[in-house]
């Protein structure tokens, strides 16, 4: 198994005071090193109290989005650089919310990508499939046209520190959750992909996790799957005890 990845995407919420308030909380909850990554995607408000705050703790800080050039007049977006400066490791890309909200592409996905490998930030490359594509049995075309579109022009050495989340739309924010063995057939096809277009070698420790209403309740059982490498959780990773449970999944597998 590879070493789990947990990532905490708190969205449009909290100002910084609660930002403050909900890392202090998990600071008591992951004082010390654990083999499992915890990342934390606080609003960009927020990022840099709650990247002090985190500082001495295993916690690790992501953006939520990045813009692809380095620099200019561009109103309103954040470079790879800046995030960086404010202590991000990890950026979220092309979430579902984005490409529905502001209309990114698996093109724009992808500039922002290489742009992410070149700032060297460890991106989280977000797919999914919407409800209407899998009612049509169009699942796993969809996610497989994604993958390749968002991780277009990449090559073997390049896509080491990628994660890549499946997130099925209809999943998100809804209460529904895909079952344990609709996720895995979905990661398995997603591994299968990418050692057909990078190799086995280049992309047999990259983490596919999945993403879309993981609770308390049903993390055990997602964790349980071969090829589900860990979970990206919205909802839940508001609740500072509720995402102590999500980390802790192990202690009761
Ligand atoms: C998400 O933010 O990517 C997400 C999956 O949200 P939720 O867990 O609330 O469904």
């Amino acid at each position: 198994m590879l070493r789990p990845l947990i990532v905490g995407n708190w969205k449009m919420n909290n100002t910084i005071h609660q930002s403050v308030e909900l890392v202090m909380k998990l600071r008591e909850f992951v004082k010390t090193e654990r083999d499992t990554d915890i990342i934390i995607a606080p609003p960009f408000t927020a990022l840099h109290h709650v990247g002090f705050l985190i500082a001495d703790t295993p916690i690790r800080l992501a953006a939520q989005n990045m813009h692809h050039e380095k620099t200019g007049a561009f109103t309103g977006d954040l470079s790879g650089e800046m995030l960086k400066d404010v202590g991000c490791e990890y950026v979220i890309l092309g979430h579902s919310e984005r490409r529905k909200c502001h209309c990114e592409t698996d093109e724009t996905v992808n500039r922002k990508l290489k742009a992410a490998i070149r700032d060297e930030l460890k991106p989280i490359v977000c797919v999914g499939e919407s409800l209407e594509q899998r009612e049509a049995g169009d699942a796993i075309r969809t996610i497989k046209a994604q993958v390749k579109g968002s991780l277009k022009g990449l090559g073997p050495g390049m896509v080491k520190n990628m994660a890549i989340a499946y997130e099925p739309v209809w999943a998100i924010g809804t209460g529904k959750t895909a079952s344990p063995t609709e996720a895995e057939e979905i990661h398995n096809t997603i591994r299968e992909l990418l050692f057909e277009l990078f190799g086995r070698n280049a992309t047999e420790n990259i983490r596919i996790i999945y993403g879309g209403s993981v609770t308390p309740e049903n993390i055990d059982s997602l964790m349980a799957q071969a090829n589900i490498d860990g979970v990206l959780v919205g909802g839940a990773s508001l609740k500072a005890d509720s995402f102590a449970r999500i980390i802790s999944f192990k202690e009761s597998i």
